[in-house]
Parts: C-alpha cells; structure tokens; sequence
C-alpha cells in the first residue's frame, strides 16, 4: 500500500495569485488604456485594494458564492480587478465576447445566469438593446466613474467607482475547493449554440503558472507583457493571472488594437513580450514597414488561435529581432496547452529551419498530453506525417461544457476537432480543423499549408482557403487574396507562385481578390461566412 503524504494541502486559488502579486511584488506596475482619458497607472497593491473593495460591493448586491457575473469589456485595469474579485468571492467571472451576435449574447447571459453585468461605456448601446431580454441581471455597471458613465434609456446603470469607493481595502477571500468553478467562456459558436466552459481554480493556477515558464511565456519581474489576445476570449490566454505569479509588469491596451496604437503604447511602455492572434500582428507589421520604424524593447510575441504564417514569423525574427512563439489552445483548454520554442539544438539550424520549427504549434506544456489517433480512435503513430483528429487531456482540459449532462470526453480524452500531426520529438503541428480540410479525389489538402504558402507571396497581406463542391473531385480549393497597399498581383501570378510551393493537385482552382476578409469576435477569418457566399459549386 502506497503511503500518504505528509505535506499541507491548501487549495489552488485565483485569490491567492492576487495576494502574492500585492504581497510580493506590491510596487509592481499596471499601466492600461482606457475607454476615455489619458493612460491609468497604478500598482499591484493598488488593484488588490481595489478587488477587495469589488469583492464588498457585490456581496452588498446581494451575490453570494456560485453567482454569476458577466463582463462585457475591453483589456483594462477594472476589468483585471473584476478577475480577482468575482472568482475570489467564489463567484463565476462570466467575460462575454462583445462581438458576438446580439441573440448569442443574450443567450449566453441567460445560460450563464448573470446577476450582475460590468460593462465598459464602449458597449453602452449593444447594452440598450440587450438588457431588456436579460431578466436575471440586477444591476449593469459600467466600468467607469461618474462623469465617463453614460446614461442608457430604459436600464438603470451603475458607475463602478462609485459602487466600490465606500467599501473597505481588506477582504477575507473565502478558503474554496479548488475546484470551484471561477470563470466562464463560452465558445464562438459559428455552429449552433455557444457551449460554455467552466474553469476551476485549480486549471487557472496551474495554467498560470506553467506559463510562467522559460519556454512557454518566460515571465519574471523582469519583464513587461501586453496581452492583445482579450479577456473576453480564453481568459486573455491566462496572462492577467500569470503575471501576478511572476510578478511581471502587465500593460493593457484597451479598445485601441490596430497596428499605431499598439506600437506607440509598446515603445512608451517598454513591453518586452506580447500575445495575440495573426490578424493583429499583421497589423503592427504592415505598421512597422509602412512607417519604417523599428522596436526597441519588444524581444518575444506569443501568437496562436490560428495558425501563423511561415512568412511573417521570418519578418518578426529576421527584420524586427523578436522571438516567435507560437501556440495551440482552445476555449476548451483554458488557454495555452501547446508552444513552440526552439531548443539549444534547434538554434543551431539556419534560419529557415528555425521559422519552419516555430511555424509547427509545439509540445505539450507540462500538465497536458496529446494524441492523434483515426476514424476508429487508434492511436497513430508519432513519426511526424500520420495525421488524425488532435486529442488532448490534463491539468487545465474541461470534461464536459456548463450544464451538459454528458461528459464531452472519448475514453478521457478531449476530441479537439483538430487534425495533426505529432513528431517522435512530440512537435505537434495542426493541419486544418476537420471542418475546414479539403477533401479531394479522396486525398486531403490542408487549408492551412495553402494559406500559408499564398501569404508567402510579397504582394499579399492576407489569405484563405475554402473547399468549393466539385462534381467529379468532390471538393476543389478556392483561394481569397487581400492585396497589401498598393499592390495590384492577379491570378496568374499568385497560381504560379503556388505552383512552385505545393503538390499539383493542391493549386487552388480559382482566386477571388478581396477588401478584407471577414474576421471574427476574436480575429479568426470566419470561413463560413466566406463559404456562405462563394460555396457553390465548380464547373
Ligand atoms: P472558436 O474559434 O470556435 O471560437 P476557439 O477560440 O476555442 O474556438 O479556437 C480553438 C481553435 O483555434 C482550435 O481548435 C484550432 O482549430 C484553432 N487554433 C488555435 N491555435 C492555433 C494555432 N496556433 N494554429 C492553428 N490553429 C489554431
């Protein structure tokens, strides 16, 4: 018989972060842009005075452990202290995604049973046409002080500093299971309903603190992070509890996320490390070159939520001097479950061998495994070409969405919808999503590769590919193309430049030149949008 442990067993808790990050690193900055008014500077002892006062206030609203609050708001100081103190007060920290579809919306609210809303004045008029058809929430507050709170015609608004100015600084966080649940996200739901999943305690501090670690986000107090990715998706990949473990400088940057904006508040702020999806990093690039700057204190960017191209990870490292990282997650995994990183060895190849390495999504972070397995569910083998559906399970993984009676997992494994491919060094790279793989003559092409090949060419900015109907090969690929500025490459060009980068049978059948590409609530191309509009079929 094996023998117990004889060590104390205090629980993992997201209100344990914040009183770390006040007591050990209490002088430790949060800069954050606003809605209105000029950049917010304050400390972490600062935030932790202001959560505790957060955590009084909605105990005085009536919410008691296991509430919901939701959040409809940028990246912001309030929104930060909104984290620690619904989750601390064992409350559920529902963040809405504000770009989702007015209805979504309201169904996620209900769902989620929302009894309190915070709400930054951006947001005031989806607010209007919401909080009629939410009848479970009391009170809608908006993440501002008096002057900056706009009034809404028919809801009755609070202003959040005049809820918490009167409460006292300290707070006796309750001592929860670690495996209350903390905080709610709800998944796009570009097919039927958003699902939502409920994290623990216990998979946000074991998150936050793996991705801490030196090949994952390398956080210390030595550095300055800006997470772009939101807190309304994923939990901003966990980088608002992370920082506070490592003590880590965090800047936010608000509703302000294109290419100027971000540049300018990286430069003020010093930000050494940032975190984002594809789009947004295309942005500050097409920036950067347009205005022939350069960046003086950014040394590595996480990226992930689709996959970064080959070509603009070599931008990053060769023109600009900053580290890719380049991650896989999903709402489903709380935030990150696999990086790439290069390792000792891996430095020693050239160039291009690196940025292929950087441009695979990685191994799995400690606390998380991966498989691929096939159609019957046997496992394939990890020699780096066998592909099959990404299956993942761990510390941070969820086990069934809110309020589902049936566990989401296959024999404790969850089914990512994913298809990959994972080497025997346990890189795994993502080939496509099984909705978006062509399907062709019986053989598959990844979108993915196409995409990535097509964004390798000089004159384009942005790509993607989507399987037409085709009625002797069942499916044939259909490229999008948005010019960079100025440029003018047709068809011809763009099929001869793929010619050389791809198998035969893999060159789109037809390129379709576009403004922009419809991108969604959090910065993904949104091909179902693409497939409602140009999915017929091929002649
Ligand atoms: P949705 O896009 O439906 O809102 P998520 O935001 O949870 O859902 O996205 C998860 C999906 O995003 C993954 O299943 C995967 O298809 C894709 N994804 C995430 N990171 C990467 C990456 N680095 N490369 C390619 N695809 C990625």
């Amino acid at each position: 018989m094996s023998t117990p442990g004889l060590m104390m067993n205090r629980p993992l808790l997201i209100s344990g972060i914040l009183e770390h990050g006040a007591a050990q690193f209490g002088e430790q900055e949060i800069v954050s842009r606003e809605t209105h008014g000029p950049l917010h500077r304050y400390t972490y002892a600062d935030a932790a005075k202001r959560s505790r006062q957060l955590a009084h206030a909605l105990a005085q609203l009536g919410l008691k452990a296991g509430s919901a609050v939701g959040s409809i708001a940028w990246n912001n100081h309030r929104h930060l202290e909104a984290y620690y103190a619904v989750s601390g007060s064992g409350m559920v920290m529902h963040t809405c995604n504000p770009r989702l579809h007015p209805q979504q919306l309201i169904y996620v609210i209900n769902h989620a049973e929302d009894e309190v809303m915070l709400f930054d004045a951006t947001f005031a008029p989806l607010v209007k046409g919401i909080a009629a058809h939410c009848p479970k929430v009391r009170a809608w507050v908006c993440l501002a002080d008096a002057a900056n709170t706009p009034a809404i015609e028919g809801v009755s608004v609070l202003n959040y500093e005049d809820l918490i100015a009167t409460h006292s600084s300290d707070f006796d966080w309750p001592q929860l299971d670690e495996n209350t649940g903390a905080a709610l996200c709800y998944t796009s739901g570009t097919t039927g309903n958003p699902k939502g999943v409920l994290y623990s305690h216990r998979a946000i501090v074991l998150n936050a603190t793996a991705g801490c670690m030196p090949d994952v986000l390398n956080l210390s107090t030595q550095e300055t992070i800006l997470p772009v990715v939101p807190m309304f998706h994923i939990n901003a990949w966990c980088i608002p509890y992370a920082a506070l473990v490592a003590g880590t400088k965090l800047v936010f940057p608000g509703p302000k996320l294109d290419g100027n904006s971000l540049y300018e508040l990286m430069e003020a702020e010093q930000v050494t490390i940032s975190a984002g999806v594809p789009t947004i990093w295309m942005g500050l690039i097409q920036h950067l070159e347009q205005n022939n700057l350069r960046f003086n204190h950014m040394k590595c960017t996480a990226v992930g939520g689709s996959a970064m191209p080959m070509a603009l990870i070599a931008k990053f490292v060769d023109k600009y001097g900053v580290e890719v990282r380049h991650g896989w997650g999903m709402t489903e995994t709380t935030a990150v479950a696999t990086m790439s990183s290069l390792s000792r060895a891996d430095r020693q190849k050239p160039a291009a061998d690196q940025h292929a390495i950087v441009a695979k999504q990685g191994k799995a972070v400690s606390g998380i495994e991966i498989k691929i397995v096939d159609e019957t569910g046997a496992t394939l083998p990890r020699d780096g070409s066998a592909q099959g559906e990404l299956m993942v399970r761990g510390q941070w993984i969820m086990e069934r969405y809110f309020k589902a009676e049936q566990s989401a997992l296959v024999d404790g494994w969850f089914p990512t919808g994913d298809i990959a491919t994972i080497d025997a060094l346990g890189t795994m790279q993502i080939r496509d999503r099984t909705k978006d793989v062509i399907k062709t003559g019986g053989e598959w092409i990844s979108s993915i590769d196409l995409e990535n090949a097509a964004v390798g060419h000089p004159a384009v900015a942005m790509a993607a590919v989507i399987g037409v109907k085709h009625p002797k090969w069942d499916e044939r690929p259909l490229l999008f193309i948005v010019r960079k500025p100025g440029q003018n490459v047709e068809k011809d060009e763009i099929l001869g430049f793929l010619t050389e980068r791809v198998a035969k049978w893999w060159v789109p059948d037809d390129v379709v030149f576009l403004e922009s590409l419809p991108v969604g609530g959090t910065g993904k191309v949104q091909k179902n949008d693409l497939r409602k509009e140009y999915g017929g079929v091929f002649s």
